[in-house]
């Protein structure tokens, strides 16, 4: 009888095993290659850019070798050891390009390796056609650079070379003049009150004065809808620079015996920290009343911060749980791949519905994690729910050099997708173009 049983089980584990064979689908050799070629030549939104105001650069003294290296590069060169004083030669006074490669050398030959120093150091060569960064090649690069400003470089680059149809920049600093530039705003002034001094700004820049906390609000409300007109695309929190992304709800009264106590205070109080988080706390849920009110789309910075000595658990975004749980109207999305929460990334998307991935800056941090997440994320998570492409750098040559890593990681998890039987090459196609396009499209509200 047990044999019998035994046989029965095998057979039925023999005819499993066989119907499951035939779903998975049939490589058709070149596969790799179709899939290159098809990632390669997609249309893509670029979800995050700090990029440059190209009329202005023309004004400032870096318009040269050393505005590629801002920023990621400048952080490698930091944590080199290069010294922070070095950024007043190097960005904000008139310093000729050989003096700055003096003091920036030492620290390049100890950081030459990161992945976003590979990343300009590509941009460099399909762009300007220099191989290396060197004393012989600076001032040749900053001539080159010079030039390619003075036409329409910004253009040329986003637009025809990268195939980029939207871009999101973080603040609004080109004005209409590209019509497929968008904008993110902050609400820094509001999200980080602690001086009597910040309310008296808001107030003289509103001419409108400010005596309750009631009045505050509203210039918060005064601003967001200033921005609704200019054509805010979603709302940039980036606080976790200065504090940790945990938000309680506050009740009215305690956030307004704060106020009180600032609005009373000399003019340079500054309030501890633990009151002045009160307040904030109650600013962001007034915050994301307006956003749940016009339909704007938030997005965190999560994870990884630019610029050194940062405290990481601050930023750690399961932290954000109980926003998203009071919200479930308003979409936020987390940026930066949430590097190195990757896993809570997971987990928060796979809960919410309305909590979004996006991939901008992890290219430049690493392609490893990049790829790593990715595979993962699309196994976990709705793919409608990734946002694989933003550069979040300050000039439009590291966009170009992102955007070619980005496209190789993104083929690189497709491929293997396929190769192990997992997805046809005609859902890759389909994932790819939600990934790159589609899914910011819709997210952001773009035609
Ligand atoms: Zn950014």
């Amino acid at each position: 009888m047990r044999l019998h049983i035994s046989l029965i089980l095998f057979l039925t584990a023999s005819l499993v095993c066989q119907s499951q064979e035939s779903k998975i689908p049939v490589l058709t050799p070149g596969y790799e290659q179709r899939i290159r070629d098809y990632v390669d030549t997609l249309k893509v939104i670029d979800t995050h850019e700090h990029l440059l105001n190209p009329t202005l650069l023309k004004l400032t003294t870096f318009l040269d070798f050393s505005l590629l290296l801002q920023q990621n590069s400048y952080d490698g060169l930091i944590t080199s050891g290069m010294p922070v004083t070095s950024l007043r030669k190097l960005y904000f006074e008139p310093t000729p390009v050989s003096e700055k490669w003096k003091i920036i050398e030492p620290y390049w030959n100890k950081s030459f390796n990161t992945i976003s120093n590979r990343i300009m150091l590509l941009a460099v060569k399909d762009l300007y056609g220099i191989d290396e960064l060197s004393a012989s090649t600076v001032e040749a690069l900053s001539a080159k650079i010079k030039k390619a400003y003075s036409g329409e470089w910004y253009n040329y680059v986003l637009h025809d070379l990268c195939n980029i149809r939207y871009v999101i920049l973080d603040g609004d600093n080109v004005g209409a003049k590209y019509d497929y530039v968008k904008y993110a705003k902050r609400f820094s002034t509001w999200l980080s009150l602690n001086t009597k001094f910040r309310i008296d700004s808001i107030a003289v820049m509103q001419v409108e004065p400010i005596y309750t906390l009631e009045d505050y609000v509203k210039s918060m409300s005064v601003a967001f809808e200033d921005g609704l007109k200019k054509g805010m695309a979603a709302v940039k929190v980036n606080i976790a620079y200065k504090r940790s992304l945990s938000f309680e709800k506050v009740p009215v009264e305690t956030a307004r015996k704060v106020f009180r106590t600032l609005i009373n205070g000399n003019e340079d109080l500054v309030l501890p920290a633990k009151e002045a988080k009160q307040l904030q706390d109650y600013m962001m849920f007034q915050l994301l009343e307006l956003t749940k009110k016009y339909k704007v789309p938030v997005a965190f910075h999560t994870g990884i911060q630019a610029g050194g000595n940062n405290f990481i658990g601050n930023s750690d975004p399961a932290l954000l749980t109980n926003l998203f749980y009071e919200f479930p109207d308003v979409n936020f999305v987390l940026f930066h791949g949430s590097y190195p929460f990757g896993g809570e990334l997971t987990t928060l998307v796979r809960n919410f519905s309305n909590v979004f991935i996006d991939m901008n800056w992890t290219y430049s941090i690493s392609p490893a994690y990049s790829a790593r997440y990715l595979d993962e994320w699309l196994d976990a998570v709705p793919a409608s729910k990734i946002m694989a492409f933003g550069g979040d750098q300050r000039c439009v040559e590291n966009t170009y050099g992102n955007l070619v890593i980005a496209r190789q990681v993104i083929s690189k998890v497709l491929t293997e997708k396929v190769k192990s039987g997992y997805w046809s090459e005609k859902e890759v196609f389909t994932i790819a173009r939600m990934i790159l396009y589609d899914n910011a499209a819709k997210f952001y509200n773009l035609p």
